[in-house]
């Protein structure tokens, strides 16, 4: 009975047997031409999933890091200015990259739990009169805390200030779960990664870029290499690949673009928000809160449960795990002992979230938690078999 339990952390997500099936295949010449009728619809189709019609799309072999590093390295160069703000791990880890890279970051640094810092961008760029700040960073859902950002409002923001910084979107935990509109949010890179929305094994950074941020590689300095946009556009285009692509993630990405395309992209965002909300009604049933400070920033892929005083998340986690063999994510940073999350996205449906909350329960339970057994997973079934409805009625 092994691996029998789904996990419940917000990344690498489960992955249905569709995909996993979709992986494992023999070995394929990547030059011969099938791989290109493979791959070439594949790069178009992918921007349904991003909000794109104008994007063109890389798939690296990388993790969303690699993403990360791919948008930077081929817009910007040494000493480049950049607008960031510092609200979880995430975007943390993110501004380390940047000046890792020798880029200055002009970084706002927000409570945890918070989102995007609207005011403080529009403060910060209608100061810059003289248009040094090149690039904005936005993390979308920011996986340690939960929360999900809006990006319309930093577009909107650059606009009104007549601003011409690019905007950098990290969407890896979003993309494909969440509603995401690269086109009508001006994104000039958007990140993803397999392991999270697109519900494959760990490997591939999916990338989407813009126009704008196209020509900007014309005159970017910073070092790329194995992360070259223009050189992975070029043979993409082809179908080809410049090194030896990851045939078996990129097989699994072709069937899993299909069955988000299948479920209808605005219903995949929707059962997400419905699982979201189910797992939001139980842990207010426990009588605790989610740690995104307020309910337009909740995260629909991952909530990151505050814990009463003198309990400890990590604790729980590894209790849960030991005990019942399911997998929660710890708390990350500074936040690391106060929470713990649950991740409810790519292949999660009503009844496997029950089994989250259920066994978050027993675990909570065991280790004297003031809660009821029962209380959350109630809360969520109430809300489940109404909510449901509508989509049961569609596949049905
Ligand atoms: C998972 C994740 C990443 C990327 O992490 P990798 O481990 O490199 O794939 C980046 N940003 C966010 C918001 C994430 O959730």
């Amino acid at each position: 009975m092994d691996q029998q339990h789904p996990i419940f952390i917000p990344g690498p997500t489960n992955i249905p047997e569709r995909l996993r099936r979709a992986m494992s295949m023999p070995p394929r010449d990547h030059r011969a031409p099938a791989f290109g009728r493979m791959l070439v619809p594949l790069l178009e189709e992918i921007r349904t999933v991003f909000g794109s019609r104008d994007a063109e799309v890389a798939l690296f072999t990388a993790s969303g890091t690699g993403g990360w590093e791919t948008a930077i390295s081929n817009t910007l160069s040494p000493g480049d200015r950049i607008l960031a703000a510092r609200h979880g791990t995430f975007s943390q880890r993110w501004i380390d990259l940047c000046q890792r890279h020798g880029l200055d970051v002009e970084v706002v640094d927000c409570e945890w739990g918070e989102g995007l810092p609207i005011d403080a961008f529009r403060r910060i760029l209608a100061a810059d009169e003289k248009h040094r700040i090149r690039a904005v960073l936005a993390v979308h859902n920011e996986t340690a805390t939960g929360v999900c950002s809006d990006i319309g409002a930093v577009r909107t923001v650059l606009d009104a200030e007549d601003h011409p910084a690019m905007l950098f979107v990290d969407g890896v935990s979003s993309i494909g779960s969440l509603v995401f509109r690269m086109d009508d949010w001006g994104v000039d890179v958007a990140v993803a990664g397999s392991q999270k929305g697109f519900m494959l094994n760990t490997g591939l950074a999916v990338v989407a870029v813009s126009d704008k941020a196209r020509a900007a590689m014309e005159s970017a300095r910073l070092p790329r290499c194995y992360f070259d946009l223009r050189e992975m556009l070029d043979a993409g285009r082809r179908g080809q690949y410049p090194y030896t692509p990851a045939i078996s993630l990129i097989e699994g990405l072709r069937e899993s673009v299909t069955m988000l395309l299948e479920e209808g992209i605005e219903q995949v965002h929707a059962r997400h928000h419905r699982i979201a909300e189910g797992v939001r009604r139980a842990v207010s049933a426990w009588g605790m809160r989610p740690c995104a400070r307020h309910p337009r920033l909740y995260s629909d892929t991952v909530t990151a449960v505050l814990l009463p005083e003198g309990h400890d998340g990590t604790d729980l986690v590894n209790h849960a795990y030991a005990t019942y063999g399911v997998s929660y994510g710890i708390g990350l940073g500074y936040l690391a002992t106060r929470l713990f999350r649950i991740g409810h996205l790519g292949q999660m449906s009503d009844v496997i979230a029950l089994a989250g909350i259920g066994t978050a329960e027993m675990a909570m339970k065991d280790l004297g938690y003031p809660i009821r057994l029962g209380s959350g997973v109630a809360a969520a079934q109430d809300y489940y078999r109404v909510a449901g409805e509508a989509a049961r009625r569609r596949s049905a």
